[in-house]
């Protein structure tokens, strides 16, 4: 391949010989200054699961789940305590993951449907930018595996939004269920067939009812043929495990093996799923180019007790924004040019888009609003202090909460899943000191009045500069 800007160059039958052998050597040395396309672009790999607990994992102080391999790469890499995510439940949350945009500006969030059903009629619009159209553009190959959750009509299916290929569940696992029968049964037995979700590759269905307690096998091995697939070349892996949300589905090798019941299986078996991934990029060579990224979409889903997992000290978990629905267990690893330590700073899902297209050498699109931050400077060690100093806690489409800095408004608050009907508006609003309280208990309003006010200016400037759209998740098929 010529060197970048060679096409442009023409020599002409007259030039003088030693001025062609002058500008031969020119384009030379460029060539060799220039870097071959994907030379300096990193590697991306997003492992996300579903309803993780920020206390799931054993670096996150579990004291029976085992997570060897998830410990091993929060030790050589980046283990962040303060990594929000962009909603409390699955499709908003994904959204904001994958455009670095709060899910209100793009229409994936609604007070009355929650998320996404298979009876929904829409989707992610294809007027938004992905992580992985935005790579796309920058010369990357692209693959998503596991649970999409952003509309499963072909319109709005990754093949749609940048991915070139996926194999996966469209939406969640306990979906589309023949016949209501207890999850803790099912499961227990292993019997997934009354869960009729179609397992696609691409646009087609592969196989329904999905086998699920292959799953997270069969979603490992196609991300680790994908890495062997991309080679040298850039590339991003998007890989949603469908697990740990309810019904629990576990291998055969793994089944009873945790002492922390089915729950600790499957957290066990996606442990395994971490390390046979990482194993595969050192056998490709491409550890040393490769960001790795472990998260999750949501807190833990409480309310199936044994079969939901934990947040830890963090109060509250899945469809709360107490900081248990929203605060996840997130780990960061880059051999060679992440410094290995535990991170305090704030991050977020919504920063990995500008993070990504940046240390790819692309630049953000400037017709639209980011609520990313870009995270690059401070995970590669180049600035000290990171970006994000502020968190805005959505519950569907309204603003419940606010941080910044260590203090944390709500001005309203509903517990998750345990029947309480309707929010509760705090006027004036809850704050809590989350370096000194970070379990959320102790209201510290009273004795802050400067604070408070401070938050809810920050609250409603933010609520003033922000452009909605209707929902998208309202709509049914049958409409
Ligand atoms: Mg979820």
């Amino acid at each position: 391949m010529p060197p970048k800007g060679f096409a442009k160059l023409n020599c002409d039958e007259d030039t003088p010989a030693l001025m062609k052998a002058a500008l031969f050597s020119i384009l030379c040395l460029l060539a060799v200054a220039s870097p071959a396309p994907g030379a300096n672009q990193p590697n991306f790999v997003v492992i996300f699961c579903d309803d993780l607990g920020y206390g799931d994992l054993s670096s996150f102080g579990h004291p029976t789940i085992k997570t060897p391999h998830l410990d091993v790469m929060a030790a050589e890499g980046q283990k962040w305590t303060n990594f929000y995510v962009a909603a409390c439940v699955c499709t908003p949350s994904r959204a904001g993951l994958l455009t670095g945009r709060l899910p209100v500006r793009n229409g994936m969030c609604s007070d009355t449907r929650r998320v996404l059903f298979p009876d929904s009629s829409g989707g992610l619009p294809t007027t938004e930018i992905t992580i992985s159209s935005a790579l796309k553009k920058e010369g990357y190959r692209t693959a998503a595996v596991g649970k999409w959750h952003l509309g499963h009509l072909p319109e709005f299916l990754p093949t749609s939004h940048g991915f070139e290929s996926y194999f996966g569940i469209p939406y969640s696992n306990d979906m589309d269920m023949l016949r209501r029968e207890s999850h803790f049964e099912l499961a227990e037995k292993g019997d997934f067939s009354l869960y009729n979700v179609p397992l696609m590759e691409d646009e087609k269905i592969l196989e329904r009812p999905a086998d699920q307690t292959t799953i997270t096998r069969r979603y490992t091995e196609e991300a680790i043929r994908k890495i062997n697939e991309f080679g040298d070349e850039p590339f991003f892996i998007y890989l949603a495990h469908s697990l740990p949300h309810i019904p629990l589905f576990r291998g055969k090798d793994f089944a009873n093996t945790s002492t922390a019941g089915i729950y600790g299986d499957v957290i066990e078996e996606i442990d395994w799923s971490v390390g046979e991934i990482r194993n595969a990029l050192d056998k490709a060579g491409v550890s040393e180019n490769t960001l790795v990224v472990f998260t999750s979409d949501n807190g833990p889903w409480l309310k199936f007790k044994h079969h939901g997992g934990t947040a830890g000290m963090l109060r509250d978990g899945k469809g709360s924004t107490w900081e248990g629905g929203m605060r996840e267990p997130t780990i960061m690893a880059w051999p060679g040019t992440m410094e290995p330590k535990i991170v305090h700073e704030m991050g977020a899902t919504l920063d990995l888009l500008p993070t990504f297209v940046s240390l790819a050498g692309g630049t953000l699109p400037d017709d639209r609003t980011y609520d990313g931050h870009d995270l690059s400077r401070f995970i590669t060690g180049e600035a000290k202090t990171g970006p994000r100093d502020e968190m805005f806690y959505y519950h569907g489409e309204q603003l419940f909460a606010v941080r910044k800095g260590q203090f944390k408004a709500h001005f309203k608050t509903k517990t998750s899943y345990t029947g309480q009907k309707n929010a509760e508006t705090h006027d004036p609003p809850l704050l809590y000191h989350l370096g000194l309280d970070p379990g959320e208990q102790w209201d510290v309003a009273a004795e802050n009045p400067g604070v408070l006010k401070e938050m809810q200016e920050l609250a409603e400037k933010h609520e003033q500069g922000l452009e909605r759209v209707p929902s998208h998740l309202v709509g049914k098929i049958s409409d």
